[in-house]
């Protein structure tokens, strides 16, 4: 791009009928993306002239989505911008002039056909298999006959006059050429019988009055763009760059669909899944830095993404990397970050917060952050720091918890309860003694212990464990598990 290049300006122009899609989340982190790269702009725009579908909570609920991901707008709702109101429902009187304008060009058409006529308009064109589209009667009324029965209070729509031949060009900044005969488009509406606009019309008529440079959305907007192009050209003007991004598919290859684990945005947050993790991840449904890089913060993503680099070819949603990727960046987020987070998920499951120290809650942290994928992990597999395990991993039960394991447990507890601290080192010094006392291998005593202690096969190093869940905690637990074993009462449950 040149230097006398206007300053990018893109949107976000989501319609609020329902939750924020990861596929709607990947437009927008795109758009963001670029904005921020290119020094430009991102604005929020809703488009929201279809009254019927209108949700007001997914309004706010698709605001806070975008929010909790980091994509901050600089122009739109609650922010205001020199282009306000950024709601097309107040926008009405911009689109009706547009109208009126294309209508006095001579490139639209006010259409009175009732919605009974456009009915058995489309039954008859089924029954004769031809495709459903409007006839276009009311394209050859007279002017002054239009005039008279607006003038009489009929009800009308406003038409785009779709010229009959010849094919609208347009180039797509991915697809490169696109080319779309005319006499397949048909004459829309733009402007309906109460005075709202289409989506097409108030799509055009914003996204010139907001100066938008590139139109990034779905490839499902590809068939809209040639209709767009012919109104850029009757209104006389210069149509944005299109950018039609790939489509998502799930990991057996079909579209993603709700129906096929694609959810909503906050269906991942509450899954556990952290908003750097999204970010990344949809940033590289169909745009890769051109190297192997996958780990990128958002600044990184910021500073690399280049929308020559997008891939016009569908991309695959594999939850599997989505989950490493959060992996990786509970490695990277320190245990202050996760604090907030996870403390009110383990009130949430029963725990009192008060009956702990924040620095407990701390430790609990550094030590399962680094083996967790996603937040509720914490809660599935680290009860055990706040309550003492009653029942005990099935699978591992049968193996560790056999005859004689009372012996060891008992063994190691008396040792445990002599022992000069409770500091790993020491831990681990007197493990190998007490393991060499009863003439076993470390491990073999390790297993029943884990298992004693924190009900589950496996988690942090044992030492750290019992270092963190101090002396008195541990004895209780292992006569306990000691206990259970010598009178044949071990419940067991299924763990993971
Ligand atoms: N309102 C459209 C949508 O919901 C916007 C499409 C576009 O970006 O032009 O996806």
């Amino acid at each position: 791009m040149t230097s006398s290049a206007p300053r990018v300006r893109v949107r976000f122009a989501p319609s609020p009928t329902g939750y924020l899609h990861v596929g709607g989340a990947r437009t927008a982190i795109f758009n963001w993306l670029f904005a921020k790269h290119m020094g430009g702009d991102f604005l929020l725009r809703i488009e929201d002239t279809d009254q019927t579908r209108y949700d007001e909570k997914a309004l706010v609920e698709l605001m806070a989505d975008l929010k909790w991901l980091g994509l901050q707008w600089v122009e739109g709702p609650e922010v205001g911008g020199p282009h306000a109101p950024y709601f097309q429902s107040q926008r009405l009187p911009m689109y009706q002039a547009a109208a009126k304008t294309l209508v006095a060009g001579g490139h639209a058409y006010p259409c009175f056909c009732t919605t009974e006529r456009m009915d058995e308009l489309r039954e008859t064109q089924k029954r004769n298999n031809l495709p459903t589209c409007y006839d276009r009667r009311c394209r050859t009324l007279p002017p002054e006959t239009a005039q008279e029965r607006i003038a009489a209070g009929e009800k009308y729509t406003i038409r785009l006059k779709v010229p009959f031949q010849g094919n609208t060009v347009f180039k797509d900044f991915l697809r490169g050429t696109i080319d779309y005969q005319n006499r397949i488009l048909d004459d829309m509406v733009l402007l309906k019988t109460d005075g709202f606009p289409t989506y097409h019309l108030a799509n055009v008529v914003d996204d010139h009055d907001m100066r938008i440079t590139h139109v990034m959305r779905g490839d499902e907007w590809i068939p809209s763009t040639p209709r767009h192009v012919i109104m850029y050209n009757a209104f006389g003007w210069e149509p944005p760059t299109f950018v039609h991004l790939p489509v998502i598919l799930s990991p057996d290859g079909g579209k993603l669909s709700k129906r096929k684990g694609a959810a909503s945005v906050g269906d991942y947050r509450d899954l556990g899944y952290l908003p750097e993790t999204m970010v990344n991840f949809l940033s590289l449904l169909g745009w890769a830095p051109g190297d192997d890089q996958e780990f990128m913060e958002m600044d990184k993503l910021v500073e690399l993404f280049n929308i020559e680099k997008i891939n016009a070819k569908s991309a695959v949603f594999d939850e599997k990397k989505l989950e490493w990727l959060n992996g990786q960046y509970f490695l990277r987020r320190s245990v202050e970050y996760f604090l907030p987070l996870v403390k009110p998920m383990w009130a949430a499951a029963g725990i009192d917060p008060n009956a702990f120290s924040d620095d407990y809650f701390r430790t609990a942290i550094s030590l399962l952050k680094d083996r967790s994928k996603r937040l509720p992990d914490f809660v599935a597999y680290g009860m055990y720091f706040f309550r003492e395990p009653e029942t005990f991993d099935e699978k591992s039960s049968k193996k560790h918890f056999g005859p004689g394991s009372e012996k060891l447990l008992n063994t190691l507890r008396e040792a445990l309860e002599s022992a000069p601290d409770f500091e790993t080192g020491t831990l681990e010094t007197l493990y190998k003694a007490t393991a060499e006392s009863l003439g076993i291998k470390g491990g073999d005593l390790i297993h029943p212990t884990r298992l004693a202690v924190s009900g589950l096969p496996f988690g942090p190093g044992l030492f750290e464990l019992m270092h963190a869940l101090g002396r008195e905690a541990v004895v209780r637990r292992l006569r306990f598990a000691a206990d259970a074993i010598a009178n044949g009462q071990v419940r067991t449950a299924v763990t993971a």
